[in-house]
């Protein structure tokens, strides 16, 4: 085809390079020696039956796909300009994670004009995929098989989180906790769905993620957390609110919320809500976390504070609700693990509002329609802080560029002090320092197994500072130069407040 359409030929080159990860090109050169094709793998020349299972296996089925559309593209035609539907069973086969992440977008971007319809078991591409476009396939109990809709989020969502979702059922992610509802592939069901590719692409890649981090877990994961962790806490809990809503006040002698703090500090990655910052495990860490209430459970203070937020003359300031959101002292979905300078020096009984005050006894999803400045970080129906706070090196910016998400990104960063604290600034340069290297080398194409690993890692929400992290590797895909220099900013910078610590 290379002599006899040289057009289509590039066309064929251009659309498998594509949809292959940039470290696999194809140039179309041909090795007569090994009587094969070539491919440049981390710019090395590698023939195609030496290439691992999942690139050969994805090349083999995207060059058939190519060769079809070859056969029916009236000449003339450019070849992602044919329309049509294609069938693909089991899309993650062999697909290395990293790539799983990708494939659907890189394909629905390349072939704008093709439906995708896919199957796969994989939580990362399902996270790839929005909620509309995913249909999961039960067996039901007399055998038949039945296609079915869920409400909750799949775009965007952690693998851990998603195998906890009701895609997956699971109960928990670690060995010898069978499955809940839906079948696991050792019973010999299949859960699985189809996703739509081709259509509306969403918004983001999941690897955009950034600001502080949402936690998505639904209320029923929570609440089966809150359980195993104190069984009798939601019916106490639930007697309580009752009879908070009957006082009309927040009173109470001895509050029962400490006893779920672990289930929050699990969640959470030993991480603070808000700043990000890293602690101990609930064993030992319990003493370093606050339970927070979201939304103040005894007093709601005005906002801005002169005495602490003076900069903030940007938003209407709110009067704030004397006797707080009592009603809300016991609501799983009011609280967070937060740092004790994030919870008792910053937040205290402030929650900012562009909106009018709720009344009981509405609840946190309804309270949305205050237009709180400030995010809540965990749950399905949470907003995602990434859509409000990104990363500029170490600094903390607004993701949007104006609007109320803009505004919203400015108070959160004021209300956390998140570009006045030092420790904050320090330790997201220390992760910088600690994983630029790994994205240099990779630029530079000569990256070790040890980068690809530490390239990985930087997905894993465990991590301290993975927004920052995250923002920083999204950089490295947009502009190396500007990567580069941020990254020797931020070494000099860490190596010059750490050294005179160490000295000291
Ligand atoms: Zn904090």
């Amino acid at each position: 085809m290379q002599a006899r359409d040289p057009e289509r030929f590039s066309q064929v080159l251009e659309l498998l390079n594509k949809v292959l990860p940039d470290n696999v090109r194809f140039a179309g050169e041909h090795s007569e020696e090994d009587e094969q094709y070539l491919f440049l793998f981390d710019g090395v020349p590698t023939p195609f039956s030496a290439l691992s299972d999942g690139y050969r296996a994805f090349i083999g089925w995207v060059g058939d796909l190519l060769g079809h559309l070859c056969d029916v593209a009236p000449p003339g035609t450019v070849l992602d300009q044919v329309a049509g539907m294609v069938l693909v069973d089991e899309i993650d086969l062999h697909l290395h994670p990293q790539w799983q992440r990708t494939v659907v977008p890189s394909l629905a971007a390349a072939f704008p004009l093709l439906q995708f319809v896919l199957t796969s078991h994989s939580p990362l591409v399902a996270s790839t995929v929005m909620r509309e476009n995913i249909f999961v396939t039960e067996t039901e109990p007399d055998g038949s098989a039945s296609l079915k809709q869920l409400e909750e989020h799949a775009y965007g969502r952690s693998m851990e989180q998603l195998l906890l979702s009701s895609y997956f059922g699971l109960r928990s992610t670690r060995r010898n906790l069978p499955g809940r509802r839906r079948a696991t592939a050792a019973q010999g069901r299949r859960g699985r769905y189809p996703g739509r590719a081709g259509l509306p692409r969403p918004p983001h890649r999941p690897w955009q993620r950034a600001g502080m981090i949402k936690y998505g877990s639904s209320l029923e994961a929570l609440n089966a957390a809150i359980i195993e962790q104190v069984p009798r806490w939601p019916a106490n809990a639930a007697k309580r609110t009752e009879a908070l809503l009957k006082q009309g006040r927040f009173e109470e002698k001895a509050a029962i919320w400490s006893q779920v703090k672990p289930v929050y500090i699990r969640l959470q990655r030993n991480k603070c809500a808000f700043c990000e910052r890293q602690f101990e495990t609930p064993d030992y860490g319990a003493i370093e976390f606050d339970v927070e209430h979201f939304r103040p459970k005894s007093s709601v203070l005005p906002w801005p504070d002169a005495r602490r937020h003076s900069g903030v003359d940007y938003v209407q300031p709110d009067a704030g609700l004397p006797g707080g959101y009592y009603w809300l002292a016991y609501q799983p979905l009011n609280y967070a693990a937060s740092c004790k300078v994030c919870n008792s020096i910053l937040k205290l009984n402030y929650f900012p509002i562009a909106g009018g005050r709720g009344a009981p006894p509405a609840s946190p999803l309804e309270l949305e329609s205050e237009h709180p400045y400030l995010c809540y970080p965990i749950g399905d129906s949470a907003q995602d802080p990434e859509t409000l706070i990104t990363f500029v090196a170490n600094i903390a910016v607004p993701t949007q560029a104006e609007g109320e998400g803009h505004l919203r990104g400015r108070v959160i960063i004021d209300f956390f002090e998140l570009n006045k604290r030092e420790q904050l600034l320090r330790e997201r340069a220390e992760m910088i320092t600690l994983f630029g290297p790994a994205f240099e080398a990779r630029a530079k194409g000569n990256a070790s197994a040890l980068h690809l690993k530490l390239i990985d890692k930087v997905d894993d929400p465990g991590l301290r500072h993975s927004n920052c992290l995250r923002a920083f590797a999204r950089l490295w895909q947009s502009d190396t130069a500007q990567a580069a220099q941020v990254l020797a900013q931020c070494q000099a910078y860490w190596l010059s407040v750490e050294a005179p610590l160490a000295a000291g």
